[in-house]
């Protein structure tokens, strides 16, 4: 708290503000501007506050803790800790014992530092009690000597070691005391009690985020107001949430740490539960933009000219889609179903029956590649038809007027389709389920129905909690005659065979992919990724398959450049596809028959199952290798799994099970949401605040809007915004 600074109120009473002395000052000059503004409701600090307007955090802070997702004072006091350590036990000095860990407190006596022949120093004090005396060392903190004078009082923590005749402490935590702090239990945050540990990020320690928060938790008690009825925190056993946030930092023991986690959750799950539920209603209200009208005759022309039997789960979910075009409220269907499974044709269908109604639509993809690919699919399908197909480029300039279909990315087609001129619009593959897409399509005045088609399995509690906004369609049915794809963990010393083998399968004119590994956890394709991937290319290329036609394929390709190395992949004119995990999105290239994936334990199941449905689209006998970069990881009996599980939906499953919520989408790069404190996993949990949320939608707007408040603590606030 010595950090913290002092200044006088209006009253002449000294006070601690944890605002920066700038900050302060700003408002000060504008308090002696304007007299009628009082001191106290500009030095308000709220949980709306941006962390750099903090006390002892400048840009170079502020831009570490937005890597924390942390950007206002509310997100720091939301910011959970890794875990607890225990330096309660506070001991006179004689009586600590080698090996224990605990905390001392007494008078510096000597401090000093010591300088090393390599520059180095290291730092020496000794501290004293009536019962003895004791030293410590810290490495390379020249500062501390400064900070623990002889004279100051000081409380250490950490594990005591036996040093000759006595026991010393090296780099124990430290923490300065006044001497009514010696008197006083519980005033320290950093030593004699349970300490946070938060999780590391370069430049941002623990202790400076305990210094943070501590001075904040008191000012920010009586905005903390707890929003929930009691009947709830009753029923639930819910600690009240000021007193859940202090605990969640300062527990005095673990078992009120684990209840602050428990009001948390709870907090979380009903924030969420609220969000889907009020997206919901929002999207209930909405206008459809262009009614269809479609004619059966028509419709089944289409559906005989198409070039297989349709499966069972294909016929079921087109019944769902038609059904829902046929209405006069938006359709907001989302469709699942594992790689593979043939959603490509029911977009089809959708987008023929909105042309037999005279209507265009839309159909966006994630990346180029895919949206390319999707073109072909849809030429072949519907320009029979006389359909008029455009694929939307960014090289393109001029408007497109007349078409009945565009094919685009997501981010292209966004100027489009805001003309509201489709009467549908079907979003591919967005590992985002296209929250964003659809909140912007939501805004619009006159709403079109919306596909959303998905490769990504979700547990069914996911299913039901994030996405309690859609209407599910389910493909749980492959088309007919696929092999099932081997899939082998493949150990160090046996790479070399793997590549003679991978040889062999290239001699019988097959092609194969090798998927680089995830280096960054991040929304969009890195640097870091792409320069991994090429220098693995030219590994590849130079030592290992000199003879063979290699390609690479990455996200920051032009996209002439990418459509040319599928094209040529597809044509069979190289044998090896090199790519950075992009390729995972849907590409159907029925001769590759050996997906190869380097760094395997980074990825989740679910998206190592995506990945592996690159290949196995044709009849040939296809198969999985699995690199693992580190083979002595856990990780590998994980991997195992892949070799037996049958569906996207069981590794999903794995996934929420194994590895939390954060990763069911493969990596965090995919999550949706990412959860603190609850988990996906408690059934209850969903089920309880899924109720709630509907009660307070229902019947409490009063609720709703103490909520509403609240939700600054939130994530999803900009998912609750009243629209
Ligand atoms: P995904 O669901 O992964 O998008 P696609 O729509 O790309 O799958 O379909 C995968 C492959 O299966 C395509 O080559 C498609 O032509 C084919 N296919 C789809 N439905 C059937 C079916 N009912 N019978 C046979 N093949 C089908
Ligand atoms: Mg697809």
């Amino acid at each position: 708290m010595s950090e913290t600074c002092s200044r006088k109120t209006a009253h002449g009473v000294p006070f601690l503000s944890p605002l920066s002395l700038g900050t302060q000052r700003k408002l000060h000059r504008v308090w002696t501007s304007k007299e009628r503004v009082s001191y106290n409701l500009l030095m308000k600090l709220t949980l709306k506050t941006p962390v750099r307007a903090l006390h002892m955090v400048g840009p170079t802070y502020a831009g570490r803790l937005n890597k924390l997702d942390i950007d206002s004072v509310g997100d720091l006091l939301m910011h959970p800790p890794r875990r607890y350590e225990d330096y309660s036990r506070v001991s006179p000095i004689g009586s600590v014992q080698n090996g224990e860990v605990v905390t001392i407190r007494g008078q510096v006596k000597t401090s000093r530092n010591v300088f090393t022949r390599s520059h180095k120093t290291i730092q020496k004090i000794v501290i004293t009690d009536q019962t003895g005396t004791l030293k410590a060392t810290w490495f390379n903190q020249p500062y501390i000597p400064n900070t623990l004078k002889p004279g100051s009082w000081v409380s250490l923590a950490g594990t005591a070691q036996q040093f000759g005749k006595g026991v010393q402490f090296t780099s124990p935590e430290y923490e300065k005391l006044s001497s009514t702090d010696m008197r006083e239990k519980g005033t320290t945050i950093h030593t004699g009690r349970l300490v946070p540990v938060y999780p590391e990020t370069k430049g941002v320690s623990s202790k400076w985020i305990r210094s943070r928060i501590a001075p904040l938790l008191p000012l920010l008690a009586s905005e903390l107001e707890e929003w929930l009825p009691e009947s709830i925190l009753k029923q639930e056993s819910l600690v009240p949430l000021p007193k859940a946030i202090v605990s969640l930092h300062f527990p005095s023991a673990l078992s009120e740490a684990k209840k602050a986690w428990g009001r948390l959750a709870f907090e979380e799950m009903v924030n969420i539960q609220l969000a889907v539920q009020n997206r919901r209603k929002s999207w209930d209200r909405r206008k459809l933009g262009k009614k269809l009208v479609i004619e059966d005759s028509k419709l089944n022309v289409f559906l005989s000219s198409l070039p297989f039997r349709l499966t069972q789960a294909q016929r079921r979910v087109t019944q769902e889609v038609l059904g829902d075009l046929g209405q006069d409220k938006p359709m907001n269907r989302l469709l699942q179903g594992d790689v593979g499974s043939g959603k490509t044709v029911i977009a089809a269908i959708a987008i023929y029956a909105a042309f037999i109604s005279g209507e265009k639509s839309a159909l966006m993809a994630p990346t180029e590649i895919l949206a390319m690919q999707h073109l072909e699919t849809i030429k072949k399908l519907l320009a029979p038809f006389g359909m008029r197909i455009a694929m939307v480029t960014s090289s393109m300039k001029e408007n497109l007027t007349k078409y009945d279909v565009a094919i685009g990315t997501h981010a292209l087609l966004y100027k489009t389709v805001e003309t509201g001129s489709h009467a549908l619009v079907v979003i591919d593959e967005q590992h985002r389920f296209g929250v964003e897409q659809r909140a912007l399509l939501i805004k619009k005045s006159r709403t079109p129905h919306i596909l959303t088609m998905t490769a990504t399995p979700i547990p069914r509690t996911v299913a039901l909690t994030l996405y309690g906004d859609l209407d599910l369609s389910i493909l749980d049915e492959m088309p007919p005659g696929r092999v099932r794809i081997k899939t082998w963990v493949i150990p160090p010393h046996k790479r070399e065979s793997a590549y003679r083998w991978m040889r062999e399968r290239i001699k019988l004119g097959e092609q194969a992919f090798i998927v680089c590994p995830l280096i960054e956890e991040s929304t969009n394709e890195t640097m870091l990724q792409v320069r991994a991937a090429t220098e693995e290319f030219d590994r590849l290329k130079d030592k290992v398959f000199p003879d063979l036609a290699l390609s690479l394929l990455h996200g920051r390709l032009s996209s002439r450049k990418k459509e040319e190395e599928i094209q040529k992949f597809r044509k069979g004119k190289t044998n090896i596809l090199v790519t950075t995990p992009v390729v995972e999105v849907g590409i159907d290239i029925t001769n590759a028959t050996v997906m190869m994936i380097e760094g395997a334990e980074r990825f989740g199941l679910a998206q190592l199952h995506q990945l592996r449905g690159r290949v196995g689209r044709g009849i040939k006998e296809s198969y999985c290798l699995l690199f693992p970069s580190n083979p002595k990881t856990q990780g590998l009996s994980r991997l195992r799994i892949l070799g037996t599980a049958k569906s996207g939906g069981q590794l999903a499953e794995f996934d929420l099970k194994l590895r939390g919520p954060g990763e069911i989408y493969g990596t965090k790069q995919h999550g949706y949401v990412n959860l603190k404190y609850a988990e996906l996993s408690d059934t209850r949990l969903i089920a309880t605040t899924q109720r709630l949320a509907r009660e307070i939608l229902e019947e409490n707007s009063k609720l709703l809007k103490l909520q509403s408040v609240r939700t600054k603590l939130s994530t999803l606030e900009k998912d609750i915004e009243p629209n």
